[in-house]
Formats: structure tokens, sequence, C-alpha cells
């Protein structure tokens, strides 16, 4: 099974992920914490990209593109994607990849949140340095304040969660990813969850939706 996760930044696709992957035995396929791997690194790829991640910008296509060819290229095991494709071009290469490889996207699931509830949740999310789970320091703080429950590693703010940032990416995502909705709407394999929910409910709704038993 592949699977696409579209919506804002801040929609929750993130969180949602962490739970399918597990639930679903696929590999969490996040564009952007590849990026973010690749950065701090210091690799060619992580150089070139951190410009346009500090500014809210995209980084282009074809990067991104031979990044998951050469990350994805011999896995076997269903892909979920979280923050790919992002440009209607990103997901014509997706398309072609998975028709050289005899494969197919099984079903595209979209969060529905409102615009100015992912502008407060960017402004309030914390994220672990170390496993990268992810907090919303009013809506779901961590027990100890800056501390992850998880691994005990201290939170961050991601760079590109700065106010200046965040409407920066709106808007980005308004231009460029938005399109993907009358593409993939289009596909027939298109589902829409309502994401301004609490966390667990929305991933019961969308186990429900892909008629996967939580
Ligand atoms: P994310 O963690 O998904 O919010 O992504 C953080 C940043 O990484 C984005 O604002 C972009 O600069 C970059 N990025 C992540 N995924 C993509 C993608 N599919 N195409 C282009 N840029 C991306």
């Amino acid at each position: 099974m592949n699977i696409i996760l579209l919506g804002y930044p801040g929609s929750g696709k993130g969180t949602l992920a962490k739970d399918l992957f597990r639930a679903l035995d696929m590999v969490h396929v996040s564009t952007g914490d590849i990026l973010r791997d690749e950065m701090g690194k210091k690799t060619p790829l992580g150089l070139e990209a951190s410009s346009y991640m500090a500014g809210g910008r995209l980084v282009p296509d074809s990067l991104v593109m031979e990044m998951l060819k050469a990350r994805l290229g011999a896995e076997t095991r269903g892909l979920l994607f979280d923050g790919f494709p992002r440009t209607v071009a990103q997901a014509e290469m997706l398309d072609a990849w998975f028709v050289s490889r005899g494969q197919e996207i099984d079903s595209v699931v979209f969060l529905n949140v409102a615009e100015d509830v992912v502008m407060k949740r960017l402004g309030s999310r914390r994220t672990c340095s170390g496993c990268g789970k992810i907090y919303n320091v009013i809506s779901n703080p961590p027990a100890r304040e800056g501390v992850c429950d998880a691994c005990g590693k201290p939170l961050m703010t991601r760079e590109d969660d700065r106010p200046e940032v965040i409407s920066k990416r709106i808007q980005v995502y308004k231009d460029q990813t938005e399109p993907l909705l009358a593409y993939y709407r289009a596909s027939g394999n298109f589902l829409e969850a309502d994401g301004g929910q609490a966390p667990e409910t929305v991933t019961r709704s969308v186990l429900g939706l892909l008629r996967v038993k939580p």
C-alpha cells in the first residue's frame, strides 16, 4: 500500500504519519525530515537546500525527486509520503516513478484544517531534537517543560516555525501545493479527514477511511 498525506504545514501530517506507519507497517517518507537530516550532515544537497528551507520556500523539484529515488530505489515496503509531493510537477514525477516500478498510489489523504488554526499551531509547535516527536506548548505540552517525554532530549523550535517564515510557508502552500487537491481528487482514491480534531481522533478517522482496524 502506498499513501500520500496532503495538507497545510501544521495540519498534522507528521503526527498522523508517526501513528500510521507503525499501524500499517509502512516506511514513513518525510521529505522535510530527510532534508533536515541532509542539512545536519552538511551534505551538498543539505547545503543547497538550506537557504530554501530557512526562507520557507520549496526546494527545487528535481533535487527532491533525485533524493527520493536514491533513498527509496531499493525499498519494497509500502510508502507513506508526508510533505511530498508539494507541486504538480512532483506529483507527475512520482506517478512516472511508480509506473516504472509497476506500482501505484493507493490512497491520498487530505487533512483539512482552517488556515488560522495551522498558523496558531505552527507558532506553538516544538519538535524533539532527538526523536522528532512533535509537541504543541498549548494543546499538547510535554510533562516537563522543554524536554521530550519519549526520549528526554531538549525540545526546539524549528527555524522555519518563526512567525515571518510561517506566513511565507502558508502562501507557498496555497500557490504551489493546493493545486494538488484537484490533481488527486480527479484520481478517484482521494480521502478527506477533519484535521482540526485531537490527534488520536484524526488517526482513528483516517484508519476508518482506509478501512484499517485500529
Ligand atoms: P516540512 O517538514 O514538510 O514542513 O518541510 C520543511 C521544508 O522543507 C519546506 O518548507 C521546504 O523548504 C522543504 N521541503 C520539504 N518537502 C519538500 C518537497 N516535497 N518539495 C520541496 N521542498 C520541500
